[in-house]
């Protein structure tokens, strides 16, 4: 029998909902409007569409949200300047430097920068320090829609053997850190796999929760996967498809067609993992402006 799908679009519009109420209350009770600082360097058509996005997001939270475009060759010490501006601008609870930036800026100068209770991102050491340790933090989108969207399907990983295949410091290596937490919704067995792995079949076919996060389309294929395992596709990846509108479709990491008759349910691509990114992003954005994971 073929997989069950897990529909992550339907479980962020859930959670959207939910950040739409509590804003709500926010705004009611102490007067305070969620706002979302966007930075944007260069024209790279992937972030501006991103960017995008997740302003349409904050308008349909009823966030304020401000994006400011900065050219490709922006000096590192004008980027760092505005993120100074927007740490001091009491309406921004949230600053979002879309990734990548371009050579002459330093990535981790940048990720430091921002004030770590802005870090909407959780890519700030503060934040990726205290999620190593479980203490409360604002968490990367991507893991943390992972981990809801795994709780919210029905496949509470605790005590399962979840196998990451990719070990990125947006994807594989903070989703390991909140999956094996002593905690609710956590509590997992966790393994991750990488390209240093000579056969990677052995780990995934281990796995009652496998994860994707590599990168490289339709890697993982059914023989790759233990009958009835939960697999969780993160890979977003063009291939070209002459039949479509614009010359390319999107795949995931997972070869859909032989993984979805081994697979107990599956996140199809797009619509599984990708809808929770932003619903996570606008809840980081609510907690931040709300104070309570940084309250003193
Ligand atoms: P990344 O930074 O390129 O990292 C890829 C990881 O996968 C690396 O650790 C790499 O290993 C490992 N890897 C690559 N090929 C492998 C192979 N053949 N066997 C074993 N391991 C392999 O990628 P990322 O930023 O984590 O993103 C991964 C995928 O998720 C991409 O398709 C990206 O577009 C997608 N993504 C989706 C969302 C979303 O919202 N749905 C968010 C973020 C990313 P090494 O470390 O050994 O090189």
């Amino acid at each position: 029998m073929p997989a069950t799908l897990i529909d992550g679009k339907k479980i962020a519009s859930e959670i959207k909902r939910e950040v739409k109420l509590e804003t709500g209350k926010l705004k009611a009770s102490r007067g305070i409007t969620p706002g979302l600082a966007f930075i944007l360097v260069g024209e790279n058509p992937a972030s501006q569409s991103y960017v995008q996005m997740k302003g349409k997001g904050c308008e349909e939270m009823g966030f304020y949200s401000i994006t400011e475009k900065l050219p490709a060759d922006t000096p590192e010490s004008s980027l760092l300047e505005l993120i100074g501006r927007f740490n001091r601008d009491p309406l921004v609870h949230g600053i979002l430097v879309q990734l990548p930036l371009p050579r002459q800026i330093r990535e981790i100068r940048v990720l430091t920068a921002v004030d770590y209770r802005k870090d909407v991102d959780g890519f700030h050491p503060v934040n990726v320090g205290r999620l190593v340790i479980g203490e409360q933090c604002l968490k990367p989108c991507t893991p943390a829609g992972i981990q809801e969207l795994l709780v919210r399907s029905g496949n509470d990983p605790a005590g399962k053997h979840v196998v990451i295949v990719g070990r990125s410091n947006i994807v594989g290596k903070p989703l390991l850190n909140i999956l094996l937490q002593k905690k609710k919704g956590a509590n997992a067995i966790v393994t991750i796999a990488h390209t240093g792995a000579e056969d990677i079949s052995r780990y995934t076919r281990t796995a009652d929760i496998l994860i994707a996060a590599m990168g490289r389309a339709e890697c993982i294929t059914g023989e790759m996967i233990k009958p009835g395992a939960v697999v969780f596709d993160v890979g977003i990846n063009r291939v070209e498809d002459p039949s479509a509108k614009n010359g390319y479709r999107l795949v995931g990491d997972v070869h859909f067609p032989s993984a979805v008759q081994v697979a107990g349910a599956i996140t199809p691509v797009p619509g599984g993992v990708g809808p929770m990114t932003i619903a996570m992003l606008l809840q980081n954005t609510l907690l931040a402006a709300g104070g309570s994971v940084y309250p003193d």
